[in-house]
């Protein structure tokens, strides 16, 4: 079968051809039939620092996925051939304390499949059967696969009230995107999205974003106070990992008001954190991985429901992964939303 993979401690990656993996007690095989790029598997082909540190190469990449179950290994007894299924990403051991008190998403010992483990971006993948989730017939895989992501985007919008609040998105990069349909959906009545990139603004308010910004050329809490009555937002989503829009969102929001933050920043942030949280009493979330399995729940109604816009956030398709150094370029020069692979041309 042809994969992609990591076949070096160096920048990109390769395709390679490799044989159809055999499922080992505990795992699943599938025929992969949709598989998306996320930004972690960006960090791996781009070999920063943080994947120097964690992946070992030879390694086939990838973990977000729909595919069709081929094979079961020993022991697996709720999951079938023929099942249609996604994968959380982060393997948990089910043991620590955060595991027995039902904190699966910040499990002391989480391994994540595809980057301490072979991955998707593959005709074919192992998933262990822990993490398998079934889905409905009716999503098509290139909904399904976005489910991860979209697990991260439910946890950070839907981390309190949403409905009928006004909303700060700042960074419309694929995940902020996805925050975007997740708010509309819900019922926000103003969502508002602060980004740089011309393209991503434009995708923004193609995907539903009521008004986008330009924090280079305007003022983003001037602007947002305009559109509140001089309030601030109900409600501050972080999606972009830029300091300078954290603290932006910080003054934009309106005391008592609540902030998520889902991106992750490049270094230590400094800002006036008596000021702007603490004096306005802010309600703040650190938001990270999905909600093991509530989250998933949750994507999965949504979905179900025909409430998100995802057409315009899957800007790139492609059949078979022949152009797989094309897309990593493109989503490396920020000129993508979510980019899905279909491996079976
Ligand atoms: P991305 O880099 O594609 O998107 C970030 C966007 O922010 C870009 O479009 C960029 O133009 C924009 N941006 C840059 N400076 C800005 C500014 N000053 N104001 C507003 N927008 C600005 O990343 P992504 O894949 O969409 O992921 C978003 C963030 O979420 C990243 O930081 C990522 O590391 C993080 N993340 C966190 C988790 C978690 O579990 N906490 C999971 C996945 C991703
Ligand atoms: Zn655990």
């Amino acid at each position: 079968m042809t994969a992609i993979m990591k076949t070096k401690p160096a920048y990109g990656a390769e395709l390679v051809e490799v044989d159809v993996p055999q499922p080992k007690e505990g795992e699943v095989l599938i025929k992969v039939l949709a598989t998306s790029i996320c930004g972690t598997d960006l960090h791996i082909y781009e070999w920063n620092e943080w994947a120097q540190s964690r992946i070992k190469p030879p390694q086939i990449m990838g973990h977000e996925v729909a595919g069709e179950v081929v094979e079961v290994g020993k022991g697996v007894d709720d999951i079938q051939v023929g099942d249609y299924i996604s994968a959380e990403t982060h393997i948990v051991c089910g043991k620590c304390y955060q595991c027995k008190t039902g904190n699966y998403h910040v499990c002391q010992n989480t391994k994540i499949f595809g980057v301490d483990t072979d991955g998707v971006f593959a005709e074919y993948a192992i998933v262990p059967a822990q993490n398998a989730w079934k889905n409905p017939k009716e999503i098509p895989p290139e909904y399904a696969t976005l489910q991860e992501p979209l697990g991260n985007a439910v946890d950070t919008v839907l981390a309190g009230p949403i409905s009928g609040k006004t909303v700060l998105i700042t960074g419309a990069g694929p995940l902020g995107l996805l925050g975007i349909t997740v708010a509309k959906a819900s019922g926000a009545s103003l969502v508002i999205v602060s980004e740089p990139s011309d393209f991503r603004r434009e995708l923004a308010k193609k995907v539903g974003a009521d008004v986008v910004i330009n924090p280079m050329e305007e003022d983003v809490v001037k602007e947002v106070k305009d559109l509140t009555d001089g309030n601030g937002v109900d409600v501050f989503l972080e999606f972009s990992g830029a300091p300078k829009a954290l603290e932006q969102g910080l003054r934009a929001v309106t005391p008592a008001g609540r902030v998520s933050l889902l991106g992750l920043f490049p270094r230590e942030v400094t800002f006036d954190i008596n000021n702007l949280v603490i004096f306005k009493a802010l309600e703040v979330h650190g938001i990270t991985g999905r909600h093991l399995w509530q989250t998933w729940y949750t994507v999965s109604n949504l979905l179900r429901s025909g409430k998100l816009n995802l057409d315009p956030i899957i800007t790139h398709k492609y059949k078979g992964f022949d152009k797989f150094e094309e897309a990593f370029e493109l989503m490396r020069a920020g000129k993508t939303g979510k980019v899905v692979f279909f491996p079976h041309k």
